[in-house]
Order: C-alpha cells, then structure tokens, then sequence
C-alpha cells in the first residue's frame, strides 16, 4: 500500500500514525526527537535532524505524501521536500502560521477580524505601542511559541521599562482582548475541494496551556454558524489540503476575533477521538490522501481533559476506574512540569452538556474525589 510520511514524532503524529494504518496505510515518521512518541504506531521512524539534507532527501524518496505534526520546518526544507514528493499542506501554508506577523497580515488581507497589533522588530519600536493599543497588551515572540511561552502581559509604563531590553525580538504586540469566551474550528479541505469542519469547540486554558474543551460549544447556533464561516474563508484563501485549527475568541460584545492559525491536528480537536467516527487525525489523513471528507458523524456531546505534568499523571488512576472516561497517554518517558502527557475524553449524550461552569465543574470533581458507591 501507499505510505504517507509524517514529519514530526510527537503525540499529534502518534495519533496521526494510528488513524493513517487504520485506513490501511504505512506510516514513516521523521522525529528530530530520541524516542519519539509515534515510534510506538509508525511502522517506520527516522531520528534525523529536519533541516538535514541527506535525512530529508532520503524520506522523502520513502514516502507517498508528506504531512507534519510539527510546524517549524525551514522553508530550504520544505522546498527541497517538495521537490521530491507532496507536501500538505503546502510550504506556503506553513510559512504563514510559522510567523505571527506573516499570520495577522493574511488574515487582514482577508478582510478576518484579529485583535489589534504592531509589529515590533526592536526595543526602538517599542515606544510606540501602549500609544497604539493601550494598556494591557500582550507581547509575543513571533516565531517559536507555544503553550503560551514567549508571551509578556504589559499592563503598565513601568513594566514595560523594566522589561524592554531583556526582551526576544522581533516580537508582535496585540492588544488584550478581554475575551467572554475562547472557541476552535477544526476544518479540513482535500486536494479536490472537499470541505468538513468539526463541530465548534469551546477551550479553557491554565497558565497558557490548553486545560479543558467542551464540544459543542456552548453558545448561540447563529454564532457556530459564524465561526465555522470563518474557518471555511481561512481554508479556502490559504489553499488548505490537510486540516487545520483556528483558534479564536469571542469578544465581550459577542463578535468573533481570530487568534491563530495551526496547519495540523490540535489539542482542542482530540474530543473527536472518542465522540465522532471519523476523528481529526482520520479527517487529516484523508484529506491528504484526498479521500472523501464525509460527515464525522459526533454520536455525543464531550468534554476533554489535558493530563499535564506530574499532577496530570496522578490522575490516571482515577480515569481509569471511573465509567464513561476515555483515558489517551502519549508514552513520553520523562515526566516535567507543564508537559502534555495525555488526555481523557469524557462523552455525554447528545444535548446534554449543562450550562456555563457546570461541565467543567463536575468534570473537574468526578477526577478528583472518586464518587463513593
Ligand atoms: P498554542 O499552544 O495554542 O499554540 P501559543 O503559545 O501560540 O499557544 P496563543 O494561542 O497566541 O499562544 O495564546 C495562548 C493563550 O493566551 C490564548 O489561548 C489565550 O487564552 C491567551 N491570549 C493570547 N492572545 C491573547 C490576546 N490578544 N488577548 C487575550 N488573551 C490572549
Ligand atoms: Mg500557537
Ligand atoms: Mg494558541
């Protein structure tokens, strides 16, 4: 059969592995990474730098199509992938969500609503901004970030002046959207045009880390409707092939800003894994092989849960004796603070998640305290 090459090893690429062999397809995987999660569901794994030439030429020539889990490919690399095999999404689609100011430049020219921002390729330009945007706003390594990291909150003249020469330049500013609530849309697209989103997801974050999401998100079906809108536009402009996540916010007027973009599978999408048919890695895999997009068929409303770190591992057991809890672990050996470790997936009847706070709420509780017999 056809092999697909995924390019990164971590858990996104561990799942992806699993849903392209379920369709039948061999897996080879590039992992920069020593023991790389996916070396567990890949039939082939190759240790190798990714801006390697040799390693690149040489998987490229392994496989029948190339995707990633992983963004931060350099475009010499990608280049040089294209040339000898497909890639999707293509190197183009990459570079945009590599680069938050190359991101909010498309999306502006997409006439789709952001937060305000300034570049700000230097402390220089650094006196500028509060007059810009006002106070509080945020500063973001353009490149690189993740998780929250490389983001400076500035709500005040001094701490800006304690912090301008110790920051990473080049940096983007945005300003603080004081946001009622946070969404994703994963939206797949095929070589052929074939278009799916899943349904919307609403996301609450801890520390910067992605903690809980809820699907369907709990809002309006007009708003849905929006959100998906949008998500389709993005796909579209950017000639998507393979599936992507917007993440975005509503704002406290209820109107919908996008945050950022990922060309991948994305933590907000892993309820699919256990509440629809066809899950985002499936939908990911298929619309790179362009296989039909059908619809995913969600058989139940979810709600799932990071295990972060140690305190996210000392869960497991109670995942594991309570009912209607799907437990995922990515089989990273080492265990740190703020690491994903894995996820739990809980599923509910269709209809049936309750209202604000109470999902998470008795989500949050039914880890914790064990409930007596
Ligand atoms: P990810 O792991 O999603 O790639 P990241 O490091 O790229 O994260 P962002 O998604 O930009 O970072 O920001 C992380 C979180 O910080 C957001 O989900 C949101 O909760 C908050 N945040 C980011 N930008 C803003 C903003 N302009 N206003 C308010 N909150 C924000
Ligand atoms: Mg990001
Ligand atoms: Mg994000």
């Amino acid at each position: 059969g056809a092999t697909i090459g995924i390019i990164g090893g971590g858990q996104l690429g561990r799942m992806s592995a699993v849903a392209a062999s379920r369709l039948g397809y061999q897996v080879h995987i590039l992992s920069a990474e020593i023991d790389p999660p996916a070396h567990d569901t890949a039939r082939h794994v190759t240790i190798g730098a990714y801006d390697d030439e040799a390693v690149l030429r040489q998987f490229a020539e392994s496989v029948d199509v190339i995707t990633f889990e992983f963004e931060n490919i350099s475009s010499d690399g990608l280049e040089l992938l294209a040339s000898l095999c497909p890639v999707h999404p293509a190197g183009r689609v990459l570079a945009i969500s590599q680069d938050r100011i190359l991101e909010k430049s498309f999306l502006g020219e997409q006439d789709i609503p952001v937060a305000p921002w300034v570049s700000v390729p230097d402390e220089v330009s650094l006196s500028s901004v509060a007059s810009e945007l006002g106070y509080p706003f945020l500063l973001k390594t353009t490149r690189f970030g993740y998780d929250g990291k490389g983001q400076f909150r500035i709500t005040d003249a001094e701490t800006l002046d304690a912090l301008a020469s110790t920051l990473p330049y080049p940096l983007i500013a945005e300003g603080f959207v004081d946001f009622e609530r946070e969404l994703s849309v994963m939206v797949a697209r095929s070589a052929s045009g074939a278009v799916r989103c899943f349904s919307v997801t609403e996301n609450q974050h801890r520390d910067g880390i992605l903690d809980i999401s809820l699907a369907p998100a709990r809002i309006p079906v007009a708003l849905a409707a929006e959100a998906e809108a949008l998500a389709l536009r993005i796909a579209e402009a950017i000639g998507l092939v393979g599936i992507l996540g917007v993440e975005m916010f509503v704002s406290a007027k209820g109107t919908l800003l996008v945050n950022e973009i990922a060309p991948r599978p994305h933590n907000s999408g892993h309820w699919t894994m256990d509440a629809c048919l066809i899950d985002q890695f499936e939908m990911h895999i298929r619309a790179v092989a362009d296989l039909p997009l059908p619809d995913p068929f969600r058989h139940s409303d979810a709600v799932m849960k990071n295990l972060i770190g140690p305190e996210g591992m000392a869960l497991c057991d109670t995942v594991l004796e309570q009912p209607g809890l799907a437990l995922h672990l990515y089989g990273k050996s080492e265990c740190r603070p703020g690491r994903k470790m894995g996820h739990v997936n809980a599923l509910f009847p269709l209809g049936a998640l309750p209202g604000p706070y109470g999902v998470a709420a008795r989500f949050d509780s039914a880890l914790k305290a064990p409930q007596e017999a």
